[in-house]
């Protein structure tokens, strides 16, 4: 499978089994290497803790439900 292709969910990353093709690591998503906290881009970068190996992608989801666009009651009939 392509890692370009492979989307892992922020809230279960953590928990996600990740290996390394390339040079056998294995472990847990919370032990592999995240990067792109910086960029602009919609998922962060999954890297082999070892070697750097692109192993996927990470959902840049937001946890952010409130303090946004809530619709007050300002616009409600009356
Ligand atoms: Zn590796």
């Amino acid at each position: 499978m392509n890692p370009k292709e492979i989307i892992y969910d922020q809230r279960t990353f953590d928990d996600e089994h990740l290996s390394c093709p390339k040079c056998g690591w294995d472990g847990n998503g919370y032990q592999a290497h995240v990067a792109g906290f910086y960029g602009i881009g919609k998922f962060k970068e999954v890297l082999c803790p070892q070697c750097n190996e692109y192993l996927g992608n990470l959902s840049r989801e937001s946890s952010y439900g409130e303090g946004g666009t809530r619709l007050d009651s300002q616009i409600g009939p009356s």
